[in-house]
């Protein structure tokens, strides 16, 4: 099949309907992934629908019921430079930053990264541990789904045919820790693995790790471990060994299961000592 047609909607409503219309529609965001599979004959939309000039997709603004609003259009680049994203917010802030290289940061979009699903992509673990909440939107109305239950297997979500993401909700800023640490083969890699830490200002600790299976691993014992005690050793290892057990990583081109395993307790002790010592200057 040939693509025919691309077209430009100007609200949420409109592109809803032109991909409810049409079964093999896809909407396209900044095309740095869509585009690619479509020159490599992975993909060969009938319809493309494009969300370039829907603004009600665009930027980070105060959400109604307080919080944050990232609107699934906004591009890395503007994440990776949001004062807003501060105190625990800090950590998407950093992933944003680490994606890719800047061509790359100035085409990709919120809403695109996380449709994708990549599982070395940066974002998952980060909203994983910020507990984001993804807005989706569909002909029958909009709902919200907790990160951690958005991403459900290899590039696969939650989303439905004919759902489009429409933003990613974070809690209000409150201070505390948010860092992001990613290991990649070289600058601009996707992660082989990456850790997402919050702290908050109670010293309750969460975790996440990319890279390790389909969708970011996350556990609530790993993270009462370390809530409270960033800066013991012992207990980041405990925390680490836990995520590692629960991991579920694949041999591919960047590494082997087994390497992977072996790294996240190392990356879990590095990114607590460095939240231990932003505590200790705080
Ligand atoms: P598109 O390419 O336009 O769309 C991607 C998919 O999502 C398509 O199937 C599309 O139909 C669907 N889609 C788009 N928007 C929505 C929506 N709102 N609702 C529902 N479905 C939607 N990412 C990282 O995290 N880390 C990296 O290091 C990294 N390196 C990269 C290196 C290269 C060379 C490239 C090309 C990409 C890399 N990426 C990386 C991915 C990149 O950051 C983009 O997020 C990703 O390519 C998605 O691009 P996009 O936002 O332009 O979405």
């Amino acid at each position: 099949m040939t693509t025919r047609a691309l077209v430009r909607p100007r609200t949420v409503a409109e592109a809803l309907a032109l991909l409810d219309g049409e079964e093999e529609a896809r909407p396209l965001a900044g095309g740095a992934s869509l585009v690619a599979m479509m020159n490599a004959d992975l993909l060969s939309p009938s319809l493309l629908v494009s969300l370039r000039d829907i603004a009600e997709l665009k930027g980070i603004s105060p959400a109604p019921g307080g919080g944050l609003r990232i609107g699934a259009m906004t591009r890395h680049y503007e994440t990776a430079a949001a004062a807003d994203l501060c105190g625990t917010l800090a950590v998407l802030r950093a992933a944003a930053g680490r994606i890719a290289n800047p061509p790359v940061r100035n085409m990709g979009t919120m809403g695109g990264s996380i449709s994708l699903a990549d599982p070395g992509a940066d974002y998952p673990a980060a909203l994983v541990a910020l507990g984001a909440r993804i807005e989706i939107a569909s002909p029958a109305g909009t709902r919200l789904l907790p990160a951690r239950d958005f991403f459900v297997d290899w590039y696969t979500t939650a989303l439905k045919p004919g759902e489009l993401v429409t933003a990613v909700l974070l809690p209000a800023p409150a201070g505390g820790i948010g860092l992001y640490h990613k290991l990649a083969r070289v600058a601009g890699d996707f992660a082989t693995v990456s850790v997402a830490l919050t702290a908050a200002p109670s010293g309750a600790v969460t975790l996440a790790i990319g890279g390790c299976g389909p969708f970011p691993i996350a556990d609530a014992a790993a993270d009462r471990e370390l809530s409270g005690r960033l800066g013991d050793p012992a207990a980041a290892r405990r925390a680490g060994e836990i995520l590692a057990a629960l991991a579920d990583p694949v041999d591919d081109v960047r590494a082997s299961a087994d390497y992977r395993r072996l790294v996240i307790p190392r990356m879990v002790a590095r990114i607590a000592g460095e939240a231990a010592g932003w505590e200790k200057a705080a």
